[in-house]
């Protein structure tokens, strides 16, 4: 008999299904493994909005969704010599072809032949899933499951986005929306010693954000943010610019607060955006950076700088779920009322 397990399913827009499907074989070069933690991302979203996150993936309705995984590697298949049976792994979201330009220098992600966990094969909101020996990273022994999965595309993404920015203890950074990625990013900022402004129109994010070190809090919906930004930084603007809210009004505010030669990362998804390039960026020669997610290589750096800095990451963590509830999760996730929420197994 054929055993089974559970498995989310978003068939079409509004609906969030619990089905049960054949557990799957791992092939050649592939493993299986146990899920742990599975943390719900924006991106999730989209399928649950009738949207595409990725336009090239096909028909996703009987795709598993879950990008931000942490198990135990259970079962090996042929060939597979770089992970064992037991090794805790949290899951890298990209197969790339190995071979081109961008997978030889790292940026899987950028690869012609680029496929997404959970997108174009199935994800991680499931008892158990396969990927390729080369997705799984190696959770260090003292980090636990939910730190390891917000590790993957929370952390992942804003300590890469830091880094490029060039954000250390003598910088003002300032950051747009402070959703699950935003509020990593402050943490991740404030660990590099920064000094760390937000803006949102959530007063209860705003409170959050401060409880986890922000410096100043603004809400946009009652001050102007450009201008306090620019008081806060005696009329020059803020040293690096980081926007976590897919919106005209935060991108064009990302760019404005920005002081002259200032690093702006770009990490909310867009589209539609109306900026004024010349005002906004070539005259002030902003550095511009479009940021998302990380590359394997720089795995060890962000765990280890994680667990040595005590990074708090846990605290995003709002809400954890038994895959039973995924569709209490998912309408909880899809409301802004909690940070980010996470399945999580015994
Ligand atoms: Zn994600
Ligand atoms: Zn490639």
């Amino acid at each position: 008999m054929v055993k089974t397990m559970r498995a989310v399913k978003i068939p079409c827009e509004d609906t969030i299904e619990l089905h049960q499907v054949p557990i799957p074989e791992p092939q050649k070069g592939w493993v299986r493994i146990k899920m742990k933690a599975s943390a719900l991302c924006r991106s999730d979203l989209y399928r649950f909005h009738g949207q595409k996150v990725f336009e090239d993936t096909g028909d996703e309705s009987f795709i598993t969704p879950g990008h931000e995984p942490c198990g135990i590697v259970e079962k090996l298949g042929e060939g597979v010599d770089k992970v064992k049976e037991g090794d805790r792994v949290a899951i890298y979201l990209a197969i790339g072809c190995g071979h081109c330009e961008h997978c030889l220098s790292g940026n899987t992600v950028l690869c012609p032949e680029f496929k997404c966990i959970g997108f174009a094969l199935d994800g991680a909101h499931a008892d158990y899933i396969v990927v390729p020996q080369e997705c799984c990273l190696p959770l260090p022994d003292d980090m636990d499951f939910v730190t390891g999965a917000l590790s993957t595309d929370v952390a992942g993404t804003l300590y890469t986005a830091c880094r490029r920015i060039g954000v250390n203890a003598t910088k003002t950074v300032t950051i747009f929306g402070i959703g699950p990625m935003g509020m990593g990013g402050v943490l991740i900022a404030k660990a590099l010693g920064a000094r760390v402004i937000v803006s949102d129109i959530n007063e209860q994010r705003l409170a959050l954000a401060k409880e986890l070190g922000a410096d100043v809090a603004i809400n946009s919906k009652e001050v102007d943010a450009v201008a306090e930004i620019k008081r806060l930084t005696g009329g020059r603007g803020s040293d690096c610019v980081i926007c976590c809210a897919g919106n005209n009004i935060a991108y064009n505010q990302a760019l404005d607060c920005a002081k002259k030669g200032g690093n702006v990362a770009f990490i909310a998804e867009a589209h539609g955006i109306t900026i004024d390039p010349s005002a906004q960026f070539i005259n002030k020669r902003l550095n511009v950076m479009g940021c998302w997610y990380f590359n394997c290589c720089d795995w060890r750096e962000i765990t280890d700088f994680i667990l040595d800095q005590k990074v708090p990451l846990k605290a995003i963590a709002t809400k954890l779920y038994d895959l039973d509830d995924a569709d209490e999760a998912f309408r909880l996730f899809d409301s802004g009322k909690t940070q980010k929420v996470v399945f999580v197994w015994d």
